[in-house]
């Protein structure tokens, strides 16, 4: 695994994605989706999937500009309801 930031802990260092293509956990638009479920299968033997998902939560991952595979699910970013409602 690439950077998921390593805060105070050191969770990050037992994932089973740790060394793998991070292209698979954070995909562009047009991608295929063989990569991310190729990710989400190597979350489900994670043992660290609670700490990542709840990382991903905290930080808000998917709520900005990184998106992608969290805690054995794909976290799709979500919309900026300021820039709807602006103009
Ligand atoms: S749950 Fe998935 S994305 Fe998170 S550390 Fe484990 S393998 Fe990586």
């Amino acid at each position: 695994m690439a950077d998921r930031g390593n805060g105070n802990s050191d969770w990050w260092t037992r994932a089973a994605c740790l060394g793998m293509d991070t292209d698979l956990f954070f995909p562009e638009l047009g991608d295929t989706m063989g990569g991310v479920r190729a990710a989400l299968d190597t979350c489900k033997d994670c043992p660290v999937s609670v700490e990542c998902g709840r990382y991903a939560d905290m930080t808000r991952a998917c709520g900005y500009a990184t998106c992608g595979v969290w805690g054995g699910r794909l976290r799709k970013q979500i919309p900026d309801k300021r820039k709807e409602t602006d103009g």
